[in-house]
């Protein structure tokens, strides 16, 4: 009861200085289902990326990884963007440094680069476009080259290579999410026999397999999409980090979810909390810097996308 008591208390003192300080708090779909609730807006990447753009709050909050937070800044260079935990970093975009990238560039001098949003802002400002997971296929078959060179997720490439006669190379050649890796063959079918009649729905970062025995393939705001389409069904077997089952439990709460696999956790997703974000308003820290030249040229690479993708 009493735990019940603090929680709303601090929830209210959330709700108090993001109206003192003209804040926002924007979520990605595998944060914590607290901080889910207490957010303006939840989405994928390429929905918070919209979103920061678009708001006329003088602070994000951004309740997500290193890398979204950075995308957040690199395209808000007026606005303060504040990580409530700076030790939210993706290993994925850890796996592309920029100085691994450049070498690529060397070996591949015709090739355009294509990086997915998973990326550190210095690999960003090296690129040529910027992806997501929503739009990977549209932004590969936009460019100019007929090679391209894409990092870092490897699986990711796999999904945009279906449908593009250009050739992909992977940059590094098995760049992965740990959490999406936590999805094998024999968890999906022990679910499928468990509920035979689930449409199976998959994040682009599952290992091949998964992504060849699914009915969708969808970024997380896209999964949320199909799964509330009357003809996708009322069942389904969910293929990406657990947390975006509240989400989905929250939009749909006639229809039946299940994870694929329960240890497909994100810790770095999960390390924002409520009391982080109260510090976070309260101090106006630790706020999201990057070195000018570097947002510039990374900014451009995020609009190229954001031009393509409208
Ligand atoms: S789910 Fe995977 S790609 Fe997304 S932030 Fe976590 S480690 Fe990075």
């Amino acid at each position: 009861m009493e735990m019940r008591k603090e929680g709303i208390e601090r929830v209210e003192r959330i709700e108090r200085l993001k109206r003192e300080k003209n804040a926002i708090i924007l979520a990605h779909n595998y944060q914590r289902a607290e901080v889910q609730d207490i957010a303006e807006f939840v989405g994928d990447s390429l929905d918070l990326a919209r979103k920061a753009m678009d708001t006329t709050s003088d602070t994000i909050i951004f309740c997500g990884v290193d890398f979204m937070a950075e995308t957040a800044a690199i395209l808000n260079p007026d606005k303060k963007v504040v990580i409530p935990d700076k030790g939210a970093i993706c290993p994925m975009a850890q796996q592309l440094p920029a100085g691994d990238l450049l070498a690529a560039k060397r070996a591949h001098p015709d090739a355009e680069v294509v990086l997915y949003v998973n990326t550190l802002a210095e690999s960003k400002a090296l690129a040529d476009c910027i992806c997501t997971s929503a739009n990977a296929q549209e932004i590969v078959n936009a460019m100019d080259t007929s090679t391209i060179l894409f990092g870092p997720d490897c699986n990711l490439a796999y999904h945009a290579q279906k449908t593009t006669s250009k050739k992909i190379v992977p940059v590094p050649e098995y760049g992965l999410c740990p959490s999406h890796h936590q999805i094998v063959m024999a968890d999906l079918i022990k679910a499928k026999e468990a509920h035979p009649r689930a449409k199976i729905v998959v994040h682009p970062e599952c290992i091949p397999e998964v992504q060849d025995r699914a009915d969708y393939i969808a970024s997380t705001s896209g999964m949320v999409k199909i799964c509330n389409e009357v003809e996708a069904g009322d069942e389904f077997l969910i293929g990406t980090e657990v947390g975006l089952l509240h989400r989905l439990k929250k939009e749909a709460p006639k229809k039946k979810f299940y994870p694929i696999s329960t240890t497909a956790v994100c810790p770095q997703m999960k390390m924002h909390t409520l009391e982080k974000i109260e510090e976070a308003l309260e101090k106006e820290k630790p706020e999201v810097v990057i070195e000018k030249e570097i947002m510039e040229k990374a900014r451009k690479a995020i609009e190229r996308m954001l031009e393509i993708s409208k």
